[in-house]
């Protein structure tokens, strides 16, 4: 399997499902070269010790818009987004252009657990 790139990004309640999930597929999500906004990728190599994960700024301090330009810069493979539905966010504009480039260059993107479930399983 060629090394792909994933990006890692979880909003506040959704922390704990990111680093979970994580935990869970550890030896395939392992394989892969892994970008993560700050707090999402601090939280992830806390659960994961042994995981290299390269941190980009806070998602409402640039990260989401740090991932996004390297969507557009096709650095990116797939996204896996935990987002919060239920809780406003004060850089909603920045989570919404991260989604719409994933959209615009075609990446794999997982908005959820359930979905992240399927596409590591896709990989395996
Ligand atoms: P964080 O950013 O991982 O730094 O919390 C994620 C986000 O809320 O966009």
């Amino acid at each position: 399997m060629t090394s792909l790139t994933l990006a890692l990004v979880a909003h506040d309640a959704k922390k704990d499902d990111m680093a979970d999930f994580v935990a869970t597929h550890e030896h395939e999500i392992g394989a892969f070269t892994l970008f993560a906004t700050g707090t999402t990728g601090g939280r992830v190599m806390e659960r994961c010790p042994s995981l290299q994960v390269t941190r980009l700024k806070s998602g409402p301090l640039g990260g989401d818009q740090q991932i996004g330009a390297m969507i557009a810069e096709g650095r990116i493979d797939a996204l896996f987004f935990f987002v919060d539905p239920l809780s406003p966010h004060p850089h909603d504009v920045d989570v919404k252009a991260l989604m719409r480039l994933a959209l615009v260059y075609n990446i794999p993107m997982a908005l959820n657990r359930a979905t992240a479930d399927r596409l590591i399983a896709s990989w395996g």
